[in-house]
């Protein structure tokens, strides 16, 4: 199988990077940031806004974009939650709403900022397979009204079929706000960003330990006033404790060579929205700006006890089941071959939404756990950690996301039984059952399993 920087389409086409540099030696900054993903980049570039005079150094055991963040599908979405409703569920109604405003605002700078990374405004269409589907749409767009947010439209089938043409749409939410983006150069533009402030970057350089203050690599050590931990589903490798609060997974993507003109005629999509399923394990889908067709699963695995490496980053059944749903959905180009195929690490949340904290008595700060939807959300994460590092007050430190912890996971191996027990009730609902009593009970207490 081929390495990561190969096989995942944005990291084998990613602009050239410019030189890498390997922590050595010992360094003294004020603040340190572990990661080089969204949450870490945003974060060092917040802190440079807030503070211009702080030294600040990222430190990333890959290349910058190394996981999900330069691994992802790049549909961006504007709610914070994955659905305004399960943001009512999880938060209540005030907060929800005020959620979906702070979204927005995020998603509209976002666009500003990435201009020059392939973002397309396209919005997006959640795809109703069934007719349970089309209750849900039409339930989330109520929701949404009732938040005062009226980006959210419903289309029949025919005006589905007549915005990308499979066989299986029966009616679909059209929602603005959102759209399509190259993850990775975004990036490469944030780090670019963060470097004209004067934040330092090194790379290949895996923080092996972090500890009173310092953090160290194999070759060198940093120490520091503040240590930012934007680890994501990594974390647990420098912090097992955090474990109770999330669950590392392995979602699956494929992308095909370029589409003939034939067949996009073929297919439509002539408004290129990044598109999801209404079921619990939906796929996701989308246009490069090469027009080749990305197409990802939700379901993702679990590699017991809490693997997140290498070995996770190919899976061949989920290739073959991927490459089995596109031409499901897409007979009419079932010959399309996809070039490039690789997985991801997600780090979930029962909330579905990413948690804060501190360690080592508020030296080290945190937040992870975005649950395969975190593009936009990154970006707020990030200005809500450079605040606490410089304890300076903003709006968004009061949001209960910030404050309140998602409720835990069991350890091992109850972790491994329940997600096998979820997993299982979650494909039987989408084959059309009622939920089992299991979900109906998870469901009251506000907890997901899906990435
Ligand atoms: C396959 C897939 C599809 C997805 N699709 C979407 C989507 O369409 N839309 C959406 O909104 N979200 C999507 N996501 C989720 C999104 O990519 C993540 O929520 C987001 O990238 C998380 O960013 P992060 O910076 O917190 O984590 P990461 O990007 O994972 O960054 C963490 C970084 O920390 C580094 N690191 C970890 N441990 C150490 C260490 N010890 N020393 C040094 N460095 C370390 C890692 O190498 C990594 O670069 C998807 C994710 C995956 C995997």
């Amino acid at each position: 199988m081929q390495n990561i920087e190969q096989s995942c389409y944005w990291l084998a086409t990613r602009p050239d990077q410019g030189e890498i540099t390997v922590l050595q030696g010992k360094l003294d900054a004020d603040i340190v940031v572990v990661g080089a993903g969204f949450t870490g980049l945003w974060t060092a570039y917040f802190l440079k806004q807030i503070d211009p005079s702080r030294d600040v150094v990222v430190v990333e055991q890959g290349v910058t974009g190394y996981g999900g963040s330069g691994r992802n599908a790049g549909i961006v979405s504007a709610c914070v939650d994955h659905s305004h409703a399960l943001a009512i569920v999880h938060f209540g109604k005030a907060e929800a709403a005020r959620l979906a405003e702070i979204g927005q605002k995020n998603i509209d700078e976002l666009a500003q900022f990435a201009f020059d990374c392939d973002f397309e405004k396209t919005g997006q269409l959640q795809i109703a397979l069934t007719q349970k589907h089309l209750e849900d749409c039409r339930e989330n767009n109520r929701v949404a009204e009732e938040l005062g947010i009226n980006s959210y439209r419903f289309l029949g089938r025919d005006e589905v079929q007549a915005e990308l043409n499979s066989p299986l749409y029966l009616g679909a939410s059209l929602v603005t706000g959102g759209g399509i983006i190259n993850p990775i150069k975004l990036v490469g533009k944030i780090k670019a960003e963060a470097m004209k402030l004067g934040v330092r970057f090194f790379e290949r350089s895996p923080v092996i330990e972090v500890k009173g203050g310092t953090v160290v690599t194999k070759g060198g050590s940093i120490n520091a006033r503040k240590i930012v931990l934007a680890t994501d589903s990594y974390t647990h490798h420098l912090f097992p404790q955090l474990l109770w609060r999330f669950i590392p997974l392995y979602d699956y993507i494929l992308v095909s060579e370029v589409l003939t003109g034939e067949q996009l005629r073929k297919i439509g999509w002539q408004n290129r929205q990044g598109i999801v399923d209404c079921r619990s394990f939906f796929n996701y889908y989308r246009l490069t700006s090469d027009n080749r067709i990305l197409w990802g699963t939700s379901e993702a695995n679990y590699y017991p006890p809490n693997r997140v490496d290498e070995s996770c980053d190919h899976s061949e059944p989920h290739y073959r089941s991927l490459r089995e749903s596109f031409v499901r959905h897409f007979p009419q180009i079932s010959e399309l071959n996809f070039s490039y195929q690789w997985g991801g690490p997600i780090a979930s949340t029962t909330r579905l939404t990413p948690f804060f904290g501190t360690l080592e008595g508020g030296k080290v700060i945190y937040a992870l756990g975005y649950t395969g939807h975190g593009i936009g959300t990154t970006r707020i994460a990030g200005k809500i950690l450079a605040h606490m590092a410089c304890s300076k007050e903003t709006d968004l430190l009061s949001l209960s996301m910030v404050r309140k912890k998602p409720f835990p996971y069991p350890p091992e191996p109850l972790r491994s039984l329940s997600v096998n027990m979820v997993t299982n009730s979650l494909r039987q609902v989408d084959k059309g059952d009622d939920p089992g009593i299991l979900l109906k009970m998870l469901d009251l207490l506000g907890i997901g399993f899906s990435s």
